[in-house]
């Protein structure tokens, strides 16, 4: 069977995005060269009718814990991080609808005239109508991050995974940018992740994830193509999953 006849493996996912992508190679905020190329990644998981939530970050504008929040109140600080997230997200739903993709910005801060609030129900509709939904505005509160925030929200429309793009194909025994020799792991169960240390996702969001025995995978979103193959059921990057 062809590329295009196959049907998904998955049929509903959160995606989580960090603020980086958005960048591309400057230094931080939006590049609208980097947006478009995000979304001709997500067309064709679209176009095969794969349910797509996304969860954005906002690291490439403000971080709550950045040097340049130094000083500042932690929960201001994070609420300009937050706020940062809702920047990206209108960002990405621009791009997709200049690309004809139906998308909708759901927010955990209310914003209105800006972007929907986020309500539970109405995001599963929005879903199962064949729209993106981009999650904005984190968990809503500070003292958090963006994969706490794609963890809630994959539970919250009972993704069948949570696939968390990042600049390294997977996760290592070491970081192989300083180690040749840095060995990367197809599979890993949560505990191994945890006993060995390695730095997949903020505790809490990990945590969350391990008790809702909600899987994760770590995969290079630089690679085009990636994201519709891990679609497909190719095992790309690492998967996080099972206790042992
Ligand atoms: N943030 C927060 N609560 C949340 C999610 C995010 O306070 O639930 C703030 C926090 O300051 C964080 C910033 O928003 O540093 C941007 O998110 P994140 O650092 O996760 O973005 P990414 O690294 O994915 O670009």
């Amino acid at each position: 069977m062809g590329d295009e006849a196959r049907p998904p493996a998955l049929q509903r996912v959160l995606l989580k995005l960090s603020g980086e992508a958005l960048a591309g190679e400057a230094p931080f905020g939006v590049q609208p060269d980097a947006v478009m190329q995000i979304v001709d990644e997500l067309r064709p998981l679209v176009d095969r009718g794969v349910q797509l939530g996304i969860v954005i970050g906002g690291g490439n504008i403000f971080r709550g814990l950045s040097p340049a929040a130094a000083g500042m109140d932690r929960a201001t600080a994070d609420n300009m991080g937050m706020l940062a997230t809702v920047m990206n997200a209108l960002a990405l739903r621009d791009a997709m609808e200049k690309a004809q993709l139906a998308c909708r910005v759901m927010s955990a801060l209310r914003i209105d005239g800006i972007a929907e609030p986020f309500v539970r129900p109405r995001a599963l509709a929005h879903l199962r109508k064949g729209r993106v939904v981009v999650f904005a505005g984190g968990t809503g509160n500070p003292y958090f991050t963006t994969d706490t925030a794609a963890c809630v929200r994959a539970i919250d429309i009972q993704a069948e995974v949570v696939l968390k793009a990042t600049k390294v194909d997977g996760v290592y025994d070491k970081d192989p940018k300083k180690h040749a020799d840095a060995v990367r792991f197809e599979r890993l169960s949560y505990d191994e992740v945890i006993s060995r240390d390695l730095q997949v996702m903020d505790t809490a969001a990990f945590a969350l994830c391990r008790d809702s025995e909600l899987p994760l995978r770590i995969f290079d979103m630089g690679q085009p193509g990636e994201l519709l193959r891990i679609l497909q059921g190719e095992s790309i990057g690492t998967l996080v999953q099972g206790r042992g």
